[in-house]
């Protein structure tokens, strides 16, 4: 046992080198590997197996100090995989970025970090949102100036995408024909129950049974499918005329590849079919008639656990992944009649940026 929880220990507790601020380039860590912050109750375990060695300890039976251990590291452990913080997403955005790189011809993908540009220290308490910095770092990665505009219309998605706490993209066309593609991701603090309920509509979701998944996984998920939404074409915005059919479609195809990058990465499929019912639960929920992926959702993990089987995956690019979800949403979304059969949008679903 202590062998097994101090491999566990090295393994979480990897150091975390300083930010360096706005505008500066943050620290990184291995894909998946957990920031400063999550050292802290693993130090606590730390200082439990030392004093479970000590003289004092030792005068107790050695399987009552054992289980106590145990059980007192499995609850470090468990709120551990359930809760981001902001270190923690700060970590996500980075190795997902840097994982993702810009695999879209033509499209600049920037996947913003909350805690670099949201101010909570206001003296009324509220909550701002840096524009300028953010405008500047887009500025410096695209070597060219966005214009008012652009300008406008980022700052008012980030406002809305950070006020809501709801994952958005916005795609702008460049002057030099190039796609600006922007994910704005939830901030932290966030938890898996938290995050699944807002996304389902129902207090109840909950992952049940057999769990292969951290919080972390989640939250990775619905960067993968924000980073999808930035292979579609700027022009097919709602704001630009596209409907909710369009939008469902594009909805599958973000769900579909990011089934296909989360298979690839981990080889399991627990997540998805969560996700799946989470999709399910949207639509009767909330009436969420542009994410009723499950559909679309269950023959991706098919298709891709049999990618992972036959060790396709190697040779195919995340551009590949792409081509392969937009197939899969092709052939298994709902036709425009059986969709428009379905009723009108609930008007509060209809919360959307401009
Ligand atoms: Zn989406």
């Amino acid at each position: 046992m202590r062998a097994l929880l101090t491999a566990r220990l090295v393994r979480r507790c990897k150091p975390r080198a300083p930010s360096h601020g706005a505008g500066g380039t943050r620290a990184t860590n291995e894909p998946g590997s957990p920031g400063g912050s999550r050292c802290l109750p693993n130090t606590a375990a730390t200082f439990c197996l030392l004093v479970a060695s000590g003289p004092t300890m030792r005068r107790l039976p050695r399987s009552a100090v054992a289980c106590a251990l145990c059980a007192l590291f499995l609850f470090v452990s468990a709120a551990d995989a359930d809760t981001l913080d902001h270190s923690r997403v700060s970590d996500l955005i980075e190795t997902t970025a840097r994982d993702i790189g810009q695999p879209f011809p033509g499209v600049h993908i920037h996947i913003v970090d909350p805690a670099d540009h949201v101010r909570s220290d206001t003296e009324n308490g509220d909550a701002s949102v840096d524009f300028s910095s953010l405008l500047e770092r887009i500025n410096g990665e695209i070597a060219a100036p966005l214009g008012f505009a652009k300008s406008m219309a980022i700052g008012r998605q980030a406002a809305f995408a950070f006020l809501y706490r709801e994952m958005a993209t916005g795609l702008h066309a460049l002057s030099d024909g190039r796609t600006l593609c922007i994910v704005y991701p939830m901030p932290a603090p966030l938890r898996l129950g938290q995050l699944a309920s807002l996304l389902s509509g129902n207090a109840e979701s909950r992952p049940v049974a057999a769990i292969d998944f951290e919080a972390a996984d989640f939250y990775r998920f619905l960067l993968y499918h924000e980073v999808a939404h930035c292979g579609e074409v700027p022009w097919r915005l709602r704001s630009q005329g596209l409907g909710a059919y369009d939008i469902y479609l594009a909805e599958s195809r973000a769900d579909a590849f990011a089934v296909l990058m989360h298979v690839r990465r981990t080889g399991r499929d627990g997540l998805p079919r969560f996700m799946a019912q989470v999709r399910k639960d949207g639509m009767r929920f909330r009436g969420d008639v542009e994410h009723q992926t499950a559909e679309v959702i269950e023959p991706a993990i098919a298709f891709a656990t049999n990618l992972r089987r036959t060790g396709s995956f190697d040779g195919m690019s995340l551009n590949d992944l792409m081509h392969a979800a937009r197939d899969l949403a092709h052939d298994h979304a709902l036709g425009r009649g059986d969709f428009d059969a379905q009723g009108s949008l609930p008007a509060a679903h209809q919360r959307r940026p401009p």
